[in-house]
Formats: structure tokens, C-alpha cells, sequence
């Protein structure tokens, strides 16, 4: 039996019936009690069993009578808990998270520091089981419930007010913002003001003090991040900082990719398929990868690509504002102007992984002398403490938790379900009296010895293949999208220690291109005979001519490159 806790209680604010609730280890149960009848329960309430599984839960917490109210008694507890349940709203619809909060009211004690404390017992109960923590049986069977709350989570937040449409700021104060009140986490607002603001805060940055870094914004300033926590001297243990991704941009592969992997319905609602993913706290390890270029080292969590796909990815720029549309309009306008490019690809194939979630054997590359000797590592070596930017930096600390909370009735106006808003007559009760358990600590894994890869002025190896000529595409991803409806690499998984390099040789028609590019949007583009998809833990591209690079959708200059994968280096938030 992995019962926790049990009580009966009354749900606010339909405090007729008193309902049996059961806290286990991975859910909540809780049924109209034997007693409803003399309690004046309807015949109807007494078939409700409710069952919360703690996987939709988010947090929770304990709330009383707001002082000015009178119609209620002051000593009364509550506590309540947000879920985000998985509803199928219409038939031809796929399944979306809709918001519910349930409110318990405790008033078995006469005070209410008594209700309080029993509030306090099953809130700590809830955080530890939401944290993933086993807890403590006494020899009786009985569980262990700490005193004190889990340790809150600080999040550095990081928003790109120009990515995209524009909206991320929008984002963030409006659907993010409410979410991490309602998971305890706090955070502290980077707005960037300028290209490489990013990159050049998180190199100066004590990353101690944060439990994470949350980017709003498309995938290129999350490329800003990595080469941020990647050009610290301290590398090995800031680029393993978990790291989450709202998709605030024109192009949210790896938001896309991270719900993909998580079985999570993600088109219905992208904002709150991420969100979630953050608030959980779940960590999986995600694959970089290291991109040597003539003028230094670079990473990348996405995508080297070169080709017309990297001329898509560029030259759509200026559609930015119409979101992800702009590298189909674009696609169609480079299909009809249609090139081909010469150059040189030289791989070193994987063996598939298989699907069953075990990594491949083969694919156990790790950095040979990841400490990068970039071009521009020349910028800033001053460590500015981070909570004192100069003329303010854009950053914004978060209000506490329950403050938090009041920014959060505000923000559910669409929400038309009466059951996701809070009553009024409650407030939060600051968790701010409670103590905390110490931050975990993260065991490091540390990074295998040099490998004995070649540099990128070495010959390239034997068990290398070789191809040379006209191209049309020459793209790879670690990851599974490129965006929404771009379902790159159908088999790929965060975490599978290759890169997917897909080609298409120069004598593809105009209609065969076309063809490409719409069976990607369902991943059929693996059967078309003319496209190859070879998983590879490196590759060397040479570009017989001026022509366009991308990595992670950003344009390098540069006719010459080395990727190799980085397998499982950074930590990704997910659900
Ligand atoms: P999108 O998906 O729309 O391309 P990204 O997040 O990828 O959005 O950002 C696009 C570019 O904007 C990146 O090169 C990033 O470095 C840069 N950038 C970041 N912050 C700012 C800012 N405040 N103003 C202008 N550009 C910025
Ligand atoms: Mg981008």
C-alpha cells in the first residue's frame, strides 16, 4: 500500500458534501464519505470518485480567509492544488491540457494555527511527491513527511522581446509567469536588449544561485545560451545547468522536439505543452554538438545546415513577424529560383539506435578539447556579479510566490471554466515561514577522455564515407524538429548520441523538392528514394563556394566546418 495521507475534508467552494481524500505516492483520490448523508450530501455526489494522478500536478498551495471577508470563518485552512488535466474537448480534436484547481477546506480544529498545521502536513507531502522523492515509511507502514518544504526553484529567465512575432515578452508575463507561481519557482527577468546580451550576461553569470535557465524566445537565442555557458571556464558544469525552452520564436525546433519526445500534446497549445514541461522539473539529458569552423569552436543543441534549407532559414529572416509560415512561403520561393551547390561531405555513420530508449553503443563521442578558442572569445572577461548589470540590463526580479499569485487571477480572463479561478475570498499564505530543504546536489558525470577525433586540418579517416558534387540539401539535426510541421529526424530522441544528416543531390527535380518538403510535415520524407537520412556522430562539410552555413538556424561565415555530437552534455527541463 503506497497510501500517504488520508482525511476527509470539504472541496471549496461546494462545501455540502465531505469527501474521503487519500494522498498516494502518484495520485490523489477523493470520494463523497459514508457520512454524507447525515452530513445532507445528494444521493448524486455520493457516485463522484475523483482521481488526480500527481503526473497533471503542478504545485500547491495552502491559502485562508482573506481579511476582509466576513461570510467566512477565520479559522479555517485550505490548501489547493493546480492540475492540468489531458481532456479530449472535441472528437476529431487530439487531447489538450485544461487547467483545474481543487481547494480543500480543513476546519477540523477549533484554531487556526490547528487547520493550518494539517494544511502545512499535506502541502509538504504533495511538494515532495511532485519533486519525485520516495518518502520514509516508519516501521509501522506510516509515511515520513518532512517538516520542512523542498527547496524553491530560481530560474533565471531569459526573453527575447524581438523574436518571432514579438510576443515573447507578452508570453511570458501572461501564460509562463502565472504557471511558475503556481509551481513555487521564482525567477529573476533578463529582457535582451541586443544580439549576444545573452550570451555575454551567462558568461559572467554565478550560476549557483539559479536552479535553472528558462528561454522565451525562438531557438536562436537559446544557440546564444550554449555558447554562453560553453565559453566559461568552468564549462563542464554550467553547460549541465538545466535549461528550459517556451517557444517564442519563428523557429521552436527543439520546444517542438522536447514534446514530441514527451508524448506531449503540443500544436493545441505549444506555450502550455513547454510551460508544463518547466514547472515539473523533469531532466533529461539532451545531446550538443561541437562545430569546429577555421575561426573557432562553436555549439549547437539543434541543427548545421547548408544548402537551400540554410538559405531558407536566412533569407526568411525578414518574414520573422509572420511566425513559423515564413520558411514554408520561403521553401516555395526557393523551390522556383531552384540552385544547387558544390561541395564536399564526409561522415562517420552510426549504427540506428534502437527505439526501446537505450543508447547506442557506438555513439560515445565526447569532447576532445571542448574549451572553445572562438573568434569573438575575446569580448568581456570581467565577472559582473548578476545582480547588479549595469544601467539595469533589462532584469526584473520576480514577486514572490504568492504575489505571483495574484498576477495569476488576472491573467486567466480566457480561461472560461469557473473551476480554474481561485476564489477571491482567499488569499495565499506565504510559504516564505516554512524552512526549506537544502537545494539537491547534482552528481557530474564526468566527460570521457579525448577520443582521438580528427582536427579540422587533419586528413579526414578512413572509416569516414566520402561524397563530392552537386548538392541541393545537406542538413543535420540532433533532434526530431525543426519546427512544428518540420518532423526532420522521425526516429530521433533527445538524447540518442547522433546527428541526422539528410541529403538531397543536386539532379533532384523542382517536384521531387516539392514533394520533400511536404511529406516532412508528417516525417514521410524518409521513403521518398532521392532523400537520405543517415545518422552520423560526426561530419565535415566543405563548400566549394561562397555559399550560406547555419547552425541552429543562425548564419556562420564560413565555407568549412566539423560537427561531431556531444552526446547527453546539457540538461533539458521536460514534463
Ligand atoms: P526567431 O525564431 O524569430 O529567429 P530567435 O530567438 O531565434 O527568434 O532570435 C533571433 C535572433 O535575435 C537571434 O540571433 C538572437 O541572437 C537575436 N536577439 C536576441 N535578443 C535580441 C534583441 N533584443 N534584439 C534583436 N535581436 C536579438
Ligand atoms: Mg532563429
Amino acid at each position: 500500500m503506497d497510501r500517504v495521507l488520508k482525511d476527509t475534508f470539504r472541496l471549496y467552494p461546494n462545501t455540502d458534501v465531505l469527501y474521503d481524500v487519500e494522498l498516494f505516492e502518484k495520485c490523489i483520490v477523493f470520494e463523497p464519505c459514508a457520512k454524507n448523508n447525515a452530513c445532507g450530501g445528494s444521493d448524486r455526489s455520493a457516485t463522484l470518485r475523483n482521481q488526480v494522478s500527481l503526473d497533471e500536478v503542478i504545485g500547491c498551495h495552502v491559502m485562508k480567509v482573506a481579511e476582509e471577508v466576513t461570510s467566512l470563518k477565520h479559522s479555517v485552512s485550505y490548501f489547493c492544488i493546480y492540475a492540468y488535466h489531458l481532456v479530449q474537448k472535441r472528437k476529431n480534436a487530439g487531447p489538450r491540457r485544461q487547467k483545474r484547481t481543487y481547494v480543500f477546506e480543513v476546519d477540523k480544529e477549533v484554531s487556526y494555527e490547528g487547520n493550518l498545521a494539517v494544511s502545512r502536513l499535506w502541502q509538504s507531502a504533495l511538494l515532495w511527491l511532485l519533486r519525485g522523492v520516495k518518502l520514509q515509511r516508519t516501521t509501522g507502514g506510516g509515511a515520513v513527511i518532512p517538516q520542512e518544504l523542498p527547496a524553491q526553484r530560481h530560474y533565471l529567465v531569459i526573453v527575447n522581446p524581438k523574436s518571432g512575432p514579438g510576443r515573447s515578452l507578452e508570453i511570458f508575463l501572461h501564460r509562463v509567469r502565472p504557471i511558475l507561481a503556481e509551481a513555487d519557482i521564482s525567477h529573476l527577468l533578463l529582457v535582451t536588449e541586443r544580439q549576444n546580451h545573452a550570451k555575454e550576461f551567462i558568461k559572467s553569470l554565478n550560476l549557483k544561485q539559479w536552479s535553472g535557465i528558462l528561454v522565451i524566445s525562438g531557438d536562436g537565442l537559446l544557440f546564444e545560451v550554449y555558447n554562453g555557458l560553453m565559453e566559461r571556464p568552468d564549462w563542464e558544469q554550467a553547460v549541465k545547468i538545466p535549461i528550459g525552452i517556451i517557444p517564442g520564436g519563428s523557429g521552436n525546433g527543439l520546444a517542438r522536439s522536447i514534446s514530441h519526445t514527451a508524448n506531449e500534446p503540443y500544436v493545441s497549445d505549444p506555450i502550455v505543452a513547454a510551460t508544463l514541461g518547466v514547472a515539473k522539473g523533469r531532466i533529461s539529458p539532451l545531446d550538443l554538438m561541437l562545430v569546429e569552423t577555421p575561426k573557432g569552436a562553436l555549439y549547437s543543441f539543434l541543427t548545421v545546415g547548408w544548402g537551400i534549407m540554410a538559405d531558407i532559414d536566412i533569407e526568411s529572416e525578414r518574414l520573422r513577424a509572420i511566425g513559423e509560415i515564413r520558411f514554408t512561403l520561403w521553401a516555395f520561393w526557393r523551390v522556383f529560383n531552384l540552385r544547387t551547390y558544390q561541395g564536399r561531405i564526409s561522415y562517420l555513420p552510426a549504427t540506428v539506435p534502437p527505439k526501446n530508449g537505450v543508447p547506442p553503443s557506438t555513439a560515445s563521442a565526447a569532447p576532445k578539447n571542448p574549451a572553445p578558442q572562438t573568434s569573438n572569445s575575446s569580448a568581456s572577461n570581467d565577472r559582473r556579479p548578476a545582480s547588479v548589470p549595469a544601467n539595469n540590463g533589462g532584469l526584473h526580479r520576480s514577486q514572490s510566490a504568492p504575489e505571483g499569485y495574484a498576477n495569476l487571477n488576472q491573467s486567466q480572463e480566457e480561461l472560461a471554466d469557473g473551476d480554474n479561478v481561485l476564489p477571491a475570498e482567499l488569499e495565499v499564505v506565504a510559504d516564505s515561514s516554512m524552512t526549506r530543504a537544502p537545494e539537491p546536489t547534482v552528481a557530474e558525470t564526468p566527460l570521457a577522455p579525448p577520443d582521438g577525433f580528427p582536427s579540422l586540418d587533419d586528413p579526414v579517416p578512413d572509416d569516414w564515407t566520402v561524397e563530392e558534387g552537386r548538392f541541393i540539401i545537406i542538413y543535420s539535426s540532433l533532434q526530431s524538429h525543426l519546427g512544428t510541421n518540420l518532423f526532420f529526424a522521425p526516429e530521433a530522441r533527445l538524447d540518442d548520441g547522433v546527428a541526422w544528416l539528410l541529403m538531397i543531390r543536386g539532379d533532384a527535380t523542382r517536384l521531387q523538392l516539392l514533394t520533400y518538403f511536404k511529406a516532412q510535415e508528417e516525417g514521410h520524407h524518409v521513403d521518398l528514394p532521392y532523400v537520405r537520412l543517415i545518422p552520423v556522430r560526426a561530419f565535415r562539410l566543405e563548400a566549394f563556394a561562397n555559399s550560406t552555413v547555419t547552425v541552429d538556424g543562425e548564419l556562420v561565415r564560413t565555407k568549412v566546418l566539423q560537427a561531431r555530437v556531444l552526446p547527453s552534455l546539457g540538461r533539458i527541463l521536460t514534463i
